[in-house]
């Protein structure tokens, strides 16, 4: 099943906003991989899934939020490729949330887990923590400890999908893109999708990868080490640079003026925008063009990394 998708397409953003600005937009669809396993939830999960089979896995179980999703994409394809999945969400059940409707239609059994104990069990969040309250590796062994021996044999997908494997999985994105371009965008939550990029970006090429969350300066060392941990070499010296000035607050956080600018640009464009990251994004992009901060004649690739169902938790929490 991981192995059908053909890439995804291309697509110039024809936008009257951006006539006179002298830069081209161009977006790589991501989105438009698959219906569930949307985007770069998809590239992540696709060595890993293959590692899985490799070590003859029955079971998946992997991390997320409420409304991750990364719990989404996992919960299908585990469905999918007939493989047991195990989703170890942070905070409370809630029967009414559709993200966790959705895992549980296909399958994943759901173990809710208080969030100390969450940071305690996840790769990601750890690092996430200041480090003074940072979760020790042997605190972290003990808890996936004990969720073998609730469980017992599983194949281990980090939260996120924030892995090397993840990081291969990405690194997939440019080389199918066929037209020039300068600068890429992507947006980043664990930094894995920016890692894949940024190992095979080329010489002349920038990297602008837009944190989600606040204080997004963290990804700067994590995108380096998910470099390191995918084994692969970067093409060329690596040109990245985190743009921390569009996380509107934090984490899922929406507000008015970006809703309206997610829905304005879908009805010039199209092209429909997630609420949590790549509305961000272009957000951002439209912001800094605006300002003049790219030269004229650049042509921007920027990454749609899907993300489409988080809408539906937007809605689920009234936040729209
Ligand atoms: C998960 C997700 C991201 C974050 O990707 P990372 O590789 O964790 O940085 C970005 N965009 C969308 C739509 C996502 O679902």
């Amino acid at each position: 099943m991981m192995e059908k998708h053909q890439g995804s397409p291309v697509q110039e953003v024809n936008d009257l906003e951006l006539k006179d600005s002298g830069i081209r937009l161009l977006i790589k669809r991501e989105d438009l991989i698959h219906e569930h396993i949307s985007g770069n939830k998809w590239r992540k999960l696709k060595y890993n899934l293959r590692e899985a089979a490799e070590q003859n896995h029955h079971t998946l179980l992997t991390f997320g939020g409420a409304y991750s999703n990364h719990i989404a994409a996992t919960s299908f394809a585990a469905q999918k490729l007939g493989l047991s999945s195990i989703g170890i969400i942070r905070g409370e059940d809630d029967p009414t949330n559709p993200t966790l409707k959705f895992a549980r239609e296909q399958g994943m059994m759901l173990r809710f887990v208080s969030r100390k104990d969450y940071r305690e069990m996840t790769f990601v969040e750890t690092r996430l923590i200041a480090s003074n309250s940072r979760v020790s590796q042997d605190q972290q062994a003990r808890s996936i400890a004990s969720l073998q021996e609730e469980f017992g044999r599983f194949f281990l997908v980090p939260e996120g999908g924030a892995n090397g494997l993840g990081v291969r999985g990405c690194a997939e994105i440019l080389p199918e893109v066929e037209e020039d371009f300068d600068v890429v965008c992507c947006p980043a939550g664990t930094g894995t999708t920016l890692a894949g990029l940024a190992l095979t970006l080329k010489e002349d090429q920038n990297l602008l990868g837009f944190p989600a969350l606040k204080g997004g300066e963290f990804l700067q060392e994590e995108v380096e080490r998910l470099m390191e941990e995918s084994r692969l070499r970067p093409q060329s010296t690596v040109n990245f640079q985190l743009i921390t000035d569009y996380h509107f607050g934090g984490y899922a956080k929406m507000t008015p003026e970006l809703l309206a600018f997610i829905n304005g640009f879908q009805k010039r464009t199209g092209i429909p925008l997630d609420p949590i990251y790549t509305g961000k994004m272009i957000f951002g992009i439209y912001d800094m063009i605006q300002k003049g901060r790219f030269k004229k004649g650049t042509t921007i690739l920027a990454i749609h990394t899907g993300g489409l169902q988080g809408w539906q938790g937007m809605k689920h929490r009234a936040l729209i």
